[in-house]
């Protein structure tokens, strides 16, 4: 009898082990700290599971990844890389032309600001994650510490993935930006598509901002998840599945003359400005991008598809 319970719990117990392997895994990264403690404190009232990534030169840098690290979550560094469209930028963000030494200068003063950060997300960068040369030496600089990096996907034909083969630097991928509008019902839908994401891929990786909007649909949703659907952190997605779906681009990355910027990517989420403008020099970067794309419309097209960017995906 004594023998049978002891069978009987050990089944038990292996079945509660092994259901969160059926269950879709969701990883909720809340970018954009250091600027606002009031809504973020927010976030860190929700459970520990929610991620949140940190600008290294916000001034509540420090402050709020050490109070996320205390409560639990996972901090990420939050580095500014240069977007293609016209945009304000934060102090030492990455462009592509920027020497490996000025590169790994940059890092090791975002990770002295960032205390306890594990893993890196780019803010913005649809400039440099999409110059293979320029995320070379981003994974190379990032070699050097145990930091996982966390491609925001602000561009289709993001270069990070590629560039870190061979140097030991973990890429995982963001599936879905959160509150491309901070309109409560669209950002509802925006959940509801990553929990079908990770249902339907195992996981998925969503990213939001500290907005009042957002804060307020994760307190609903995130106490109502469907069954079969678990939190997670980024960090135990590192050994899923990864598909790169980029194709190289390798263009020698070299600084161009000023010209009025465009934004030809519509639907493209970038973080919100949060200053007055500067210009953006980004002329050889529409070269290099144009190039890339025109090669192949079919691709551009599955690219879409696994970016989620087309909305019926
Ligand atoms: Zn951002």
């Amino acid at each position: 009898m004594l023998q049978f319970r002891r069978i009987a719990l050990s089944i038990a117990g292996s079945l509660a082990l092994a259901s969160p392997a059926f269950a879709g895994k969701l990883a909720i990264v809340i970018d954009d700290f250091g600027y606002r403690p009031q809504t973020e404190n927010q976030v860190l009232a929700m459970p520990a599971t929610i991620s949140v990534a940190v600008l290294p030169n916000a001034p509540h840098a420090r402050e709020m990844a050490t109070k996320a690290h205390n409560a639990g979550h996972e901090v990420l560094i939050h580095l500014p890389m240069a977007p293609l469209s016209k945009q304000p930028l934060e102090k030492d963000t990455l462009r592509p032309e920027m020497s490996q030494e000025e590169v790994a200068r940059i890092i090791q003063d975002a990770v002295t600001k960032v205390p306890f950060a594990v893993g890196l997300n780019n803010h913005m960068g649809s400039a440099m994650t999409s110059s293979l040369p320029g995320m070379e030496k981003v994974m190379q600089a990032l070699s050097r510490y145990n930091l996982y990096f966390l491609d925001s996907m602000t561009i289709g034909n993001s270069q990070a993935m590629r560039a870190a083969s061979g140097t030991g630097v973990k890429v995982i991928k963001r599936k879905v930006f959160l509150d491309d509008t901070q309109n409560e019902a669209d950002i509802r839908v925006q959940f509801n598509r990553a929990i079908q994401l990770a249902r339907r891929n195992g996981s998925a990786i969503a990213i939001g901002h500290p907005h009042p909007s957002t804060v307020r649909v994760l307190q609903q949703m995130l106490y109502n998840l469907p069954p079969d659907i678990t939190l997670v952190r980024p960090s135990s997605l590192l050994n899923e599945p990864q598909i790169d779906t980029s194709t190289p681009n390798t263009a020698p990355p070299k600084a161009v003359p000023p010209t009025p910027p465009r934004n030809p990517f519509r639907g493209v989420s970038l973080c919100k400005p949060k200053q007055k403008l500067q210009p953006v020099y980004a002329t050889h970067f529409f070269t290099v991008l144009s190039e890339s794309i025109s090669q192949s419309t079919l691709l551009q097209y599955y690219q879409q598809q696994w970016q989620g960017w087309n909305k019926k995906a």
